[in-house]
């Protein structure tokens, strides 16, 4: 190879040799490979040269080329490794640091009072039974003693869906099907939703209610009273007063609503200030739910001898349950599902 290229080709390989970092190495190769490069000008300046030195002086540039390139490439290939061994060591990952938090649910208000109000049932060997959401009108009103033209009908404004169809306006009917299917003895309780058309700060269209039934060879009021004193007890309070005051259902009779001593003025009707308690409107009672024996025309339309079997029935409303349990004053709040109300609640 001729002097001047061989001086070339050892000032190439000197400065890719001192050469820190790609971006050197690529101005390097723009300065001897690139459109206007010492090489690519000596590669342009052959056809100048005689045309008997030509074949050599050519092959002596292409592989004065070849061997810039190759070097080109071996040293990116070597910055590139010691890049990676340099973030090896370098760039370690700090386990100290703590990681992102994930936000934690909570159960909903309502959730909790049926939890509560299901375990005390369940620990007195009370099952668990659902059923639809959609009712047709013979489980939800006529098997339940309500007849087409029954008064009692106008006491749940109901959401029909199609002529024979609606949401059910209680849990009752679930009765119904349970003792459509099975045979006393039963201990049955039903959690769920219900609807009616109804809509203020004490009232929602979908509520919950729990409703429940027991079932049985010689059941009588006194296990009715005993049953109900003792779950509202242990949701309220140990010594919580509770009364039974006779009322009317069509499908329970003789019926009973019972109350309980106001547990936001303690029974008294008037707070400290001598101001009347506006939550039991001064009674110092508080109704929490509905009750009575299984009226025996209940029983005939599920094929049971009344003659035999009696038993007992109650409903109660979740949401007045945890309004009372927690001092809400807003059942909306329920549904509005602000955080701000919800995070009031204690969570497991
Ligand atoms: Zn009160």
């Amino acid at each position: 190879m001729n002097e001047s290229l061989e001086r070339l080709k050892e000032e190439v390989a000197g400065r890719l040799s001192r050469s820190v970092s790609e971006a050197e190495v690529e101005q390097l190769r723009v300065e001897y490979l690139g459109r206007k490069g010492t090489v690519t000008g000596l590669l342009r300046g052959l056809k100048d040269v005689a045309p008997e030195e030509r074949p050599q002086r050519g092959e002596e540039l292409n592989r004065l080329r070849a061997f810039i390139e190759e070097r080109i490439a071996g040293c990116l290939e070597s910055l590139k490794a010691e890049k990676r061994s340099k973030a090896l060591t370098e760039e370690r990952v700090d386990i100290t640091l703590p990681g992102s938090r994930r936000e934690r649910g909570r159960v909903h208000p309502l959730t909790m009072v049926v939890d509560e109000i299901v375990d005390v049932f369940s620990a007195m060997g009370f099952e668990i039974a659902r059923g639809p959401d959609i009712e047709d009108d013979y489980h939800n009103f006529e098997a339940l003693n309500m007849p087409k033209d029954h008064p009692a009908r106008d006491m749940q404004d109901t959401f029909f869906v199609a002529a024979e169809r609606l949401l059910r306006t209680h849990t009752s009917p679930v009765q119904i099907h349970v003792m459509e299917s099975r045979k006393p003895p039963l201990q049955i309780i039903v959690p769920g939703a219900v609807y009616r058309h109804d809509d203020d700060a004490t009232h929602s269209p979908m509520f919950h209610q729990v409703e429940g039934f027991m079932v049985d060879r010689g059941i009588a009021f006194t296990d009715l009273k005993g049953v109900l004193t003792h779950v509202l007890r242990q949701i309220f309070s140990a010594d919580a007063r509770v009364r039974f005051r006779p009322s009317f259902f069509p499908f329970t009779e003789p019926s009973a609503e019972v109350d309980i001593g106001c547990v936001i003025c303690d029974g008294k009707g008037a707070l400290r200030d001598s101001h009347a308690c506006r939550v039991c409107k001064g009674t110092g009672w508080l109704e929490i739910l509905g009750s009575g024996m299984i009226d025996p025309e209940v029983f005939r339309f599920v094929g049971y001898d009344a003659e035999k079997f009696s038993g007992f029935a109650f409903g109660m409303g979740v949401e007045r349950i945890a309004m009372l349990k927690y001092g809400v004053e807003d059942i909306r709040l329920f549904f509005q599902n602000d955080l701000r109300f919800l995070r009031q609640f204690p969570s497991f």
